[in-house]
Formats: structure tokens, sequence, C-alpha cells
């Protein structure tokens, strides 16, 4: 792969030259440890133990958790940037990085001193892994319409019910679950040990994109939930949900599609130089330099954006609405890009060899998770033209800025 060719990204932004250091820490990473795995995990659909053991030992799974709880304590910004930097030479190892940030997002924000002290540590530390659980079968977008319960037992509540496209379900070993009181229609979200009883994460999706990354159904059978794991306050499942969905979902899959999109730009720029026809590179093409441009200009834009709205995430301003543009247009660009990109490289799009048909595949899958494109452009005019809206998200909002 080639970094020092002239499409390189515009000088960083100043926001974010604090992170250059993750940065470079990330590309020596990449280059180091993950390269070597890369065309496997690209083919074999199954993530090698041995790299997940040195994703771990990164201590990149505990980027936002404070220090005083074994974390890296580093800021949204960080997060982004090193999950775009990961997905950039392995789109399935970053996809495990950012969605192993989401469950525990949810115990950072609303999470008891005692819970953070229970969990976090080994979150951070990677010896365990915590899923987030809200999709199901008939209620995707519509997350009021879930249908997985809680009922109240002694001492705790019982968990029934099936969820689907969970993602690092098979690899996971702690979940945050988000389920209805049953007959009634409000949502709670509750800590679950993975090693509860009535836990089944086994069945994967075998979804064509992001073929590596563990995405599967977790099944929940009369699991036991002790009181101390209630997450929050009870009741108030709705609004944590959305607040995780939007302020740490987000961001960590705009990293991902930036990531994906950032591979489509240097395998596109590369193939382009080294192609030859009429006794010339194809970058020489006035035709192929429009594709080329068209893939740059959308990168750089994503890029803007996301960092922008990072920024504003990190320094604790209201992040609504830039964090979910930055969701939709990085998912957006890159799938544009990959097809950009497929003309580019003629015939050879679809030779696995040269990856393109599967970028293309993985882009698509940064869509759908915290709300899919429709999703994301409905969420932003309702902030516009009706904030109270939104009002669930604001008063998260104020609370977690407080
Ligand atoms: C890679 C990946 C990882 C994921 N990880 C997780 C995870 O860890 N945990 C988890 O709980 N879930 C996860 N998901 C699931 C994800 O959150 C859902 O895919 C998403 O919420 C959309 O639901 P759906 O796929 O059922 O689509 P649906 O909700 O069925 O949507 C179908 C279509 O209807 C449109 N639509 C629906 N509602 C509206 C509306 N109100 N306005 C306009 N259009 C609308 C959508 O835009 C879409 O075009 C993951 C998904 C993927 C692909």
């Amino acid at each position: 792969m080639l970094t020092n060719i002239k499409y390189a990204p515009l000088q960083d932004l100043s926001v974010s030259n604090r992170c250059e250091p993750l940065k470079e820490q990330t590309i020596d990473f990449c280059e180091r440890v993950v390269r070597p795995h890369s065309a496997q995990v690209r083919t074999a659909a199954k993530m090698p133990s041995q790299l997940l053991d040195s994703l771990k030992s990164t201590g990149w799974l505990g980027m936002l958790i404070e220090k005083q709880y074994g974390g890296l304590g580093l800021d949204c910004l960080h997060r982004v940037m090193n999950v775009e930097y990961l997905a950039r030479e392995c789109p399935d190892l970053g996809a495990i990085l950012q969605i192993a940030q989401l469950g525990t997002g949810s115990i950072i924000e609303f999470g008891s001193e005692a819970q953070k002290r229970a969990w976090l540590p080994s979150l951070a530390s990677g010896e365990r892994i915590c899923t987030i659980a809200i999709t199901e079968e008939h209620s995707g977008s519509h997350v009021l319409g879930m249908s997985t319960t809680y009922e109240h037992r002694k001492g705790g509540v019982i968990l029934n019910g099936e969820k689907w496209f969970i993602g690092n379900c098979g690899i996971s070993n702690l979940h945050v679950v988000y389920a209805r009181a049953k007959d009634e229609r409000q949502i709670s979200g509750f800590i679950v040990d993975g090693n509860q009883s009535g836990i089944d994460n086994s069945e994967p999706h075998n979804q064509t994109g992001l073929k590596s990354f563990p995405l599967g159904k977790l099944k929940l059978n009369n699991v036991f939930v002790p009181e101390e794991n209630i997450l929050g306050t009870l009741g108030d499942g709705l609004r944590m949900a959305y607040y995780v969905i939007g302020h740490h979902g987000r961001p960590s899959l705009t990293g991902l599609a930036l990531g994906i999109h950032h591979r489509i730009l240097d395998l596109a720029y590369t193939f382009a130089m080294e192609r030859q026809l009429y006794g010339k590179p194809i970058s020489d093409l006035p035709d192929v330099r429009s594709k080329l441009f068209e893939i740059y200009t959308q990168y750089e834009q994503s890029r803007h954006v996301a960092y922008e709205a990072a920024h504003k995430m990190s320094i604790g301003d209201n992040a609504y609405r830039p964090l979910s543009l930055a969701k939709y247009l990085s998912g957006e660009y890159a799938c544009r890009s990959a097809t950009s990109a497929s003309e580019v490289f003629g015939a050879r799009a679809g030779l696995q060899e040269f990856e393109i048909a599967q970028l293309s595949l993985d882009a698509m899958m940064t869509r759908p998770p915290s709300g899919t494109g429709d999703v994301q452009k409905k969420r932003i005019m309702d902030d516009i033209f009706s904030p109270k809206h939104h009002q669930v998200q604001d008063n998260t909002l104020q609370r977690g800025a407080a």
C-alpha cells in the first residue's frame, strides 16, 4: 500500500493534530501486526484469534474508559481516527473495535459507580468484550417495537427474547441488553454476564460484507439479571439507547466507513498509476482522473465533517446533528466511491485479490447500524424543523455534558 503518494489526505485539520501520536501508533500496529493477516481475514470469513488478542493488548478497546477504571481516557476524535486507521488496513477488525465501544459506552454513560468498578477494568483490558443488543427481527429502526421482555423476580428480572444483527456476538462475554417490561411499553437496559445460563450467542448471520466480523443472534431464554445489573433507572432505556446510538454508535460507525473509504482511495490510486493502457498509466486518462477526483473529494468531505463532529463531541458541545451528518455522509460516500472505484478497476473489480467488490459490500454494511441513511436524514431534518422532537436526546445530552 502506498501511503505517501500525492493524493494523500490534505494536511490534517488543526482539531485533529492532538490525535497524531495515536494515529501513528495505529498505522504502525497495522503495518507490523495486522497486515500479515489481512488477506486471510478477507477470504476466510473468520477473525484469527491471534489478531484479536493483539487488538486487546493495545488498550484501544478501552479508548473512552477513564484512566481510573483502567482505560486510556481519550475522547471521541481519538476514537474516530483510531477506528478509521485500523479499518483502513482491515475493515473487519475495525468493525470489531468500533462495535465493542457501544456496550461499553452504555456503562460509561449510565453505569453506577459500583457497575463501573465491576465491569470497566475488564472491558478496558479486553478480558471482556461487550455487545449492545437492541435490534430484533421485527424492530430494526423501530426501537420501541422490540419484543424482548423483562419480568420481575425476587432479587432481579428475567429476560426472554432474541436479538438480531448483534456485533461481536460470537466473541463476547458481556451484553448490554435493552428490553421492554412485559405487557408495557417502557424499555430498560441491563448488564448481562455472558456466562449466565440461558444465553446463546452462537448463531452467526453469515453476511457478505465484513465477512470476518462476528455478527449474530443473541438468544435469551429465562436469563436472570440481578438487581445490581440494572443499568440506570428502570424505564429509562429508550433515552439511554438513543443516547448511546447517537453519541457512541454514530462516531464509531463513521470511523469505520472512513477507514473503508480510505482503503478504496488507496487502492484506486495505486491501481490507476500501475495499470498501463495505450503505453501509459490509466491515471493519465481524463475519465479515469474524473473518477479518482470523485473518490478523493468524497473522502475529504466525509473526513472533514467527521473530524469536526467528533471534535464537537470531544469538547462537550451539542454534537447530535453533526454526528448524524457525519454518519450519513461517511457511509453514503464510501458506497459511492466503491462504485467509482469499480469503474477504474474494470473487470478486475470483481476479482478477489483486487478487493473492490468486497470493499463495496463492506461499505454497504456501515449504513444500517446506528440508523440507516433515511433514518439519519429524518433525524437531521427533525432536528432542524422540530427540535422538540428530540427532547429525549437533548435532555440526555445536557445530563451527559454536566
Ligand atoms: C454491521 C452491522 C452491525 C450491527 N450491529 C448491531 C449491534 O451491535 N446491536 C444492535 O442492536 N443492532 C446492530 N445492527 C442492526 C442495526 O442497528 C439495524 O440494521 C438498523 O437499526 C436498521 O434496522 P433493519 O436492518 O432491521 O432495517 P429496517 O428498520 O427494517 O429498515 C428497512 C428500511 O426502512 C427504512 N425505514 C425504517 N424506519 C424508517 C423511518 N422512520 N423513516 C424513514 N425510513 C425508515 C430504512 O431506512 C430502511 O430503508 C447492526 C447492523 C449491521 C449491518
